[in-house]
């Protein structure tokens, strides 16, 4: 912590009024209560904040790139096509409560989207965005994100980290806009400092890695044909909701929509464990069975991804592992490929 200028501390019973005072300038999002779990949604007001979370069941990606979006609409006028760019001048964006493994996420996916050639449509998302941590002083079973390269009060990604004392919220700004939006609070004291590094301490002991993700790498290499991935898929049943809860998933379709003479082109979320991403307009599908998806979901990640733009496709949310159906648990599947010959 001693690396940044200021860090500074709110009261936790100024919380609510720093929250209601947000809401008057961005759109807020946060982790909220519903019938289906803790989810992050937009809020109108601090007190629909539930901070008793571990994680919540969606990730903050669908943020930046929506399950569905409307691209642009367009229209036949005469010999010609007339398009309508729908990109409108949103409110600033504000999401609150990121856990660190999703902060991470983020990371990896504005290098797969702004490098390169930027993606337009999330890049004036992600412009308008400010992204705020929540460290993980009490990580989940199912949390692994210190075997991927991160850690429970890691800030990657995000703008400014809070951390969770017992009196107060003690917070990092991390990013120039975040420096300003807190510069108001008073500094930490050194006691503050100590509280939060014995959390961080603590949170890291419960987190020891379950494998070196090196040599999952390097294992992979060379592993394409290997018999471990007619064992892997065994149990799934193509649901996908492996890849939708997922922070780093972030595979699309594109389709045009068209009644009459006009129409829309939409993006939509897609997902390698359906057996139709990879069929072909001839009837030929490359990925035929649930084996060679699920290989290409763990190469993507471990090997492909970290080959073209240094970083794992996994931030060790473990949403994957609490939430398929049949139990099937991607940290077991990476220990077997490391005990395979
Ligand atoms: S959640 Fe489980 S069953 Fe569903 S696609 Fe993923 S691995 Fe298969
Ligand atoms: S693969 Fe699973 S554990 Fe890794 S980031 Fe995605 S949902 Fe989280």
């Amino acid at each position: 912590m001693a690396i940044f200028n200021k860090v500074v501390v709110l009261e936790k019973g100024e919380l609510y009024l720093f929250i209601n005072n947000l809401v008057k300038d961005y759109d807020v999002f946060a982790p909220v209560k519903e019938e289906e779990g803790i989810i992050f949604s937009k809020i109108d007001k601090a007190d629909e904040i539930c901070l008793s979370y571990s994680n919540t069941k969606n990730s903050m990606k669908e943020f930046l790139l929506p399950q569905s979006e409307e691209l642009f609409r367009f229209a036949k006028k005469g010999n010609s096509n007339e398009i309508a760019d729908l990109k409108e001048k949103k409110r600033r964006s504000l999401i609150f409560g990121v856990r660190p493994c999703d902060g991470k996420a983020i990371a990896m996916l504005d290098k797969v989207f702004l490098e390169n050639i930027p993606d337009s449509y999330y890049k004036s998302r992600r412009k308008n965005a400010l992204v705020i941590g929540m460290a993980c002083n009490e990580p989940n079973q199912t949390c692994f994100c210190t075997s991927v390269g991160g850690g429970p009060f890691s800030y990657g990604g995000l703008d400014a980290l809070f951390v969770e004392l017992k009196e107060k919220y003690l917070i990092i700004p991390v990013t120039k806009q975040c420096e300003k939006l807190f510069a108001h609070l008073d500094n930490a004291s050194q006691e503050d400092i100590k509280e939060a590094e014995k959390l961080k301490k603590n949170a890291e002991k419960r987190l020891k890695p379950v494998f070196e993700i090196k040599d999952i790498n390097k294992k992979l290499h060379g592993m394409f044909e290997s018999p471990i991935w007619e064992k892997i898929h065994e149990k799934c049943i193509k649901c996908g909701i492996c890849t939708y809860l997922c922070p780093a998933c972030h595979c699309f379709d594109v389709q045009d929509e068209t009644i009459g003479e006009k129409g829309c082109r939409v993006r939509n979320w897609d997902s390698c464990m359906f057996p139709k991403f990879t069929l072909h307009a001839s009837g030929h599908n490359p990925r035929p069975t649930q084996k060679e998806r699920w290989r290409q979901r763990i190469m993507h990640k471990f090997n492909y991804l970290k080959e073209n733009t240094g970083s794992y496709g996994c931030v060790g949310c473990g949403r994957c592992v609490e939430y398929c159906p049949v139990n099937l648990d991607i940290r077991k599947v990476l220990k077997d490929i490391l005990e395979s010959k």
